[in-house]
């Protein structure tokens, strides 16, 4: 099929090369020149496993073109999936990008005589798509749904494994306004044998992506909270607690005798809170809108709130070891959201690194590719340093907090922290590291969701 991409950030270019990989013909659109060009010159824009050497393959073979062009891309293509950014702001889902890009396609389609479909794969809150982007679609083209096809197919795929995700869904959701709508999107998925097709309607796409996001943050949350919980009675790990509760077979069955690990268990884990482009303002912008239904969600308020105060825990931690942060060196390990990513949107270590630096402590920021977009965050500060390498970071510092579970850090090994700092002092914001060895190894180990004492 012809298709183009509106918006060719995380989702829309992985989107984009996925499916051109499966052998349709896509033109992905940004407004942004220098997206474009560098999506032409085979390199891509933004760091995910796997990606550039897809965006090669199929920019050499022709099935992809990256363009600033939406009209000519719009007339040239049978469908467009909108992948444009819905970010949470003044206190709600901020729709301009879905809104303008809808207009934009709608202005196209007033020219255009053959039938084309809108499908809208951005997050956006329910009934964006059959009241806002209906409407704007059908004012400016002058035709009425049905005429053109209308379908809301949410996007699933996590940084880090999103060309994986994509090209292996474990389901694909569509909603769609009507039949030819959904049979055109179901063709889109053709070669994606083994994933099973959820066929639903427009708002109810919607709603499925927002209660998975929202379900996720909450087991984060449920595990958080509980850690504190552990951490005020003392003497309990958190850890163990809730690997105590997730043997249970209703969480993690077990096949010819072994444990299957499901993905879900991983989300109950307690650690320095959830952050990224997603569960953050998804979960806000659920809440926003509940609110204006005139609902208060108090467990997704809950969920938010608990994630706010965790990053602050650690450095309360901290500050209960060191006494004062004010002149202190601190090795911030992780500055992206996630391992295996660039993106730094809403990371917890933002927070962490914010407040040490308003407690006046100098800062090693530490991360094997999410520097560049740090250093746009904290323009020129001089209390804060970045560096690549992690041993330089621990012989500097007098403390190092684990924030994002990067693996050439998960692999430190007690006695190598031991070696290099002056006097070892390690918070695991993420609980990977085995406290009893770093503790035999002499390093003061201090976990979320664990502490001595009693308060
Ligand atoms: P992003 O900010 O990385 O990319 C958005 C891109 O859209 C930018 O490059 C921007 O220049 C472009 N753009 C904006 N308006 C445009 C227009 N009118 N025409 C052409 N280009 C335009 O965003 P993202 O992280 O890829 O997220 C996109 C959507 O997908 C959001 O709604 C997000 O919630 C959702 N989503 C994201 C993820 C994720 O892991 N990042 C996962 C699932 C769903």
């Amino acid at each position: 099929m012809r298709i183009s991409v509106i918006g060719t950030g995380y989702v829309g270019l992985v989107t984009g090369v996925c499916l051109a990989t499966k052998g349709h013909q896509v033109i992905c659109i940004d407004k942004q020149l220098k997206i474009v060009k560098k999506i032409n010159r085979m390199e891509a824009p933004i760091y995910e496993p796997g990606l550039e050497e897809l965006l090669r393959n199929v920019i050499t073979k022709g099935t992809l073109v990256a363009t600033t062009d939406l009209k000519s891309a719009v007339m040239n293509t049978d469908i467009s999936i909108i992948s444009v950014g819905t970010p949470f702001r003044d206190g709600k889902i901020d729709l301009r990008y879905i809104e303008s890009a809808a207009q934009e396609i709608g202005n196209v389609l007033k020219e255009k005589n053959s039938y084309h479909v809108i499908c809208v794969k951005s997050t956006v809150i329910p009934t964006t798509t059959d009241t806002l982007v209906k409407s704007i679609l059908e004012d400016a083209s002058g035709k009425k749904a049905g005429e053109f096809g209308l379908a809301m197919n949410p996007e699933f795929l996590r940084e880090g494994k999103a060309v994986q995700d994509f090209m292996y869904p474990d389901r694909i959701v569509i909603g769609a306004y009507d039949k030819e709508s959904f049979e055109s999107m179901k063709n889109v998925y053709k070669d994606f044998f083994d994933a099973p097709i959820l066929k639903v309607n427009l708002r109810t796409a919607e709603m499925i992506k927002y209660t998975a996001n929202a379900l996720l943050a909450t087991l984060i949350s449920y595990s958080n909270e509980v850690a504190v919980i552990c951490e005020k009675v003392g003497k309990i790990d958190v850890k163990e607690v809730l690997e105590g509760v997730t043997l249970d077979k209703r969480f993690n069955p077990r096949v010819n005798n072994q444990l299957i690990y499901p993905g879900m268990v991983s989300y109950l884990k307690a650690g320095c809170g959830f952050g990224g482009s997603c569960f953050p303002k998804d979960v806000q912008a659920l809440l926003a809108f509940s609110k204006e239904l005139g609902y208060f969600p108090s467990m997704i308020q809950a969920t938010l709130a608990i994630n706010y105060a965790q990053p602050y825990r650690l450095i309360e931690r901290l500050e209960e070891i060191l006494d004062t942060l004010e002149n202190t060196k601190i090795a911030v390990l992780g500055l992206s959201f996630k391992p295996e990513t660039d993106d730094i949107r809403e990371s917890p270590s933002l927070v962490i690194i914010k407040e040490l630096l308003a407690k006046k402590a100098k800062v090693i920021g530490v991360d094997p590719i999410a520097i560049e977009n740090t250093k746009k965050k904290f323009p020129q500060n001089e209390l804060l340093h970045y560096s690549t390498d992690y041993k330089h970071a621990l012989q500097e510092a007098d403390a190092a907090i684990l924030v994002t579970a990067w693996s050439d850090f998960t692999k430190i090994s007690p006695q190598e922290v031991k070696k290099l700092m002056k006097i070892p002092i390690l918070i695991d914001g993420r609980r990977v590291f085995d406290k009893s060895s770093f503790e035999a190894a002499g390093v003061q180990y201090i976990g979320v969701g664990l502490a001595e004492y009693l308060q």
